[in-house]
């Protein structure tokens, strides 16, 4: 099978040619029919995230057919459509996955990252850990909900239900997908985007958003809650003095810039700083779920595999509009 590989971080993806992966017990292998481009791609290839196995297949947004099935997969079939998300594996034991909270697993295993993931023609993934993605919204469309989708999913639960009046710093995929549930549960969205960025904003305004403006700029109003997608530190203290008190300020990236010294002044008042890391499965049913009644319409571009680098470029210099999804 064809695949874009990563074989040392700060160098470019080298297209390779590999034997097609075998299912073991308990995984499918899954025909990749399109794969999103995730800001954590970006933070893989760039060597931000220190744990890669590598060489590594990136790639967490993966939407294919079940190609295999491996000894004792029950609950899929050849030729279903899934979806595979970046939560591939967690160990079942530790006091996080005991709780609950298997997004924090002690011992996780991430797709694209430590788990080869969707830059290929072909993948294979613990069936416990994939989605069923029924419906008729194409697959290139469907695959930024595996990742942007899923993650703003759960920045905007822990924004707060009754948080109204909700900021958005960083207007891309996450939040292109955000602000469509966000509308669609009664609350106004504020954009916020790099300063001068008037097609991002103007991108946010056709998404729903009831403002949309510079991030260099003060809130129009008082913000009951807000979620920073941009990976930039200087962001925190902006949103934190644009919510109310006792609102919330949501990291939601894996990875951010430093984040300046700033006066308590500003945090006072019970307002709560807090990141989101990564998904639980919970999550993922949820979303899939909420989102066909919303319904979720994602903005992508198409890229051929072979021009993953290319893809990956148009993020990093925010040349995008939506999602970039590869197709193989
Ligand atoms: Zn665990
Ligand atoms: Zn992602």
């Amino acid at each position: 099978m064809k695949a874009m590989i990563l074989e040392r971080p700060g160098e470019a993806l080298r297209a390779a040619e590999l034997p097609d992966p075998r299912p073991g017990p308990g995984q499918l292998q899954v025909a990749v029919s399109a794969c999103g481009v995730c800001r954590t791609d970006l933070h893989v290839v760039d060597g931000d995230l220190t744990e890669p196995k590598l060489p590594i297949v990136p790639g967490h947004e993966i939407v294919g057919r079940v190609s295999a099935l491996g000894d004792g997969v029950e609950n899929f079939d050849l030729g279903q459509r899934v979806g595979i998300p970046w939560l591939g594996h967690t160990c079942g034991h530790c006091r996080y996955c005991a709780s609950g909270d298997e997004n924090l697993c002690d011992e996780p295993g991430f797709t694209g990252y430590q788990i080869d993931g969707g830059y290929a023609e072909k993948t294979v993934a613990d069936a416990a850990y994939c989605f069923p993605l029924p419906g008729d919204q194409s697959d290139a469309e469907l695959a930024p909900l595996l990742c942007a989708g899923l993650i703003g999913y759960r920045s905007l639960v822990m924004a707060g239900e009754s948080s109204k009046k909700l900021g958005i710093y960083g207007f891309g995929a996450a939040a292109h997908i955000v602000a469509q549930v966000a509308t669609y549960q009664g609350r106004e969205i504020y954009a916020f985007t790099s300063p001068g960025d008037t097609t991002a904003q103007q991108f946010a305004r056709d998404m729903g958003a009831v403002w949309a403006g510079d991030s260099s700029a003060a809130s129009p109003v008082e913000l009951d809650a807000a979620i920073i997608f941009a990976p930039v530190g200087p962001l925190v203290p902006a949103a934190l003095r644009a919510v109310r008190k006792g609102g919330i300020v949501v990291c939601g990236g894996i990875h951010m810039s430093d984040i300046p010294a700033f006066p308590y002044g500003i945090l006072w008042g019970e307002r709560v700083l807090r990141s989101v890391a990564n998904l639980t499965r919970q999550d993922a049913i949820d979303f899939l779920e909420l989102a066909p009644k919303v319904p979720v319409k994602t903005e992508i571009q198409e890229f051929p595999l072979a021009e993953a680098n290319q893809a990956l470029t148009a993020l990093r210099s925010g040349n995008l509009s939506g999602a970039a999804v590869l197709i193989p």
